[in-house]
């Protein structure tokens, strides 16, 4: 079984109704279990401290993240040369841990960008010269927005939209809808497809990337979607609950 983290799992600080519970019953059954996440600015150790924080253990290695994604295609490419990340600590140490120096400057092979707090004006000048150049444009997700206590603040994908138009190149991206973070959380769980769940709270993302790999889809009503967006969305998820209390009702009664 897949998870999304934010908005089923826990918002904020704050565990949503049913999260521990569910994530010991599939202790309990002997149910592999990952979670993936588009948000790249922490590192996987610090999400194993947060759930661990609202009394989930997890291993590190049952987190995936877009920025263990986008250091992942840079190996993949077999890129050879120094990368300009702009975005945070998690960013920076997944591209660092897949061997790459990074850089400050305009030569990088690879610009990475995700949600960066402390994004600067001479960063994305810079990061546009070294695309200019020829460096490889990667982005860690394309979302718009990053709900915060209540709030939207902006997300990886307006940077990502201020490069693109500074630029006109187009990126690369590997987050959720993308395949890449499913294909890795599987390869870690070592299921099929057709044999795991993906549990999310985004239409656009958790549901529409699962279901485009013949993944089984359930939707939680405590992010993001709602009753209404469900209405109107093109891809309708197997599963819908209010919360993951009413999915684990469902699923310890029918497996
Ligand atoms: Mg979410």
């Amino acid at each position: 079984m897949i998870l999304d983290l934010d908005g089923v799992v826990y918002r904020g600080r704050q565990a949503l109704p049913g999260s521990v519970e569910f994530l010991a019953w599939l202790r309990r059954q002997g149910i592999p279990y990952a979670f993936v996440t588009n948000n790249s600015t922490r590192t996987p150790r610090q999400y194993v401290q947060h759930l661990q924080d609202l009394g989930i253990s997890v291993e590190e290695d049952q987190v995936v993240t877009s920025a263990l994604c986008a250091a992942d295609l840079l190996r993949r490419w077999e890129l050879r040369g120094r990368v300009l990340v702009v975005g945070g600590a998690g960013l920076r140490e997944a591209v660092q841990r897949a061997g790459y120096e990074l850089t400050e400057e305009a030569d990088a092979v690879a610009v990475v960008v995700g949600l960066d707090t402390d994004l600067t004006y001479a960063r994305l000048r810079t990061a546009c010269s070294a695309i200019r150049r020829g460096a490889h444009f990667v982005a860690t997700n394309l979302d718009a927005n990053l709900p915060v206590e209540g709030e939207l603040w902006p997300g990886a994908g307006a940077i990502v939209a201020a490069v693109r138009t500074a630029t006109g190149r187009e990126p690369t991206s590997v987050g959720k809808p993308e395949p890449y973070p499913f294909e890795m959380a599987l390869r870690r769980l070592g299921t099929s497809p057709e044999e795991t769940l993906m549990i999310g709270d985004q239409i656009a993302t958790d549901v529409l990337g699962a279901f485009r790999l013949g993944m089984r889809t359930a939707l939680v009503l405590t992010g993001v979607a709602s009753a209404e967006e469900l209405e109107r969305a093109a891809v309708r998820p197997e599963l819908v609950a209010r919360d993951l209390a009413e999915l684990l009702g469902r699923l310890s009664h029918d497996p």
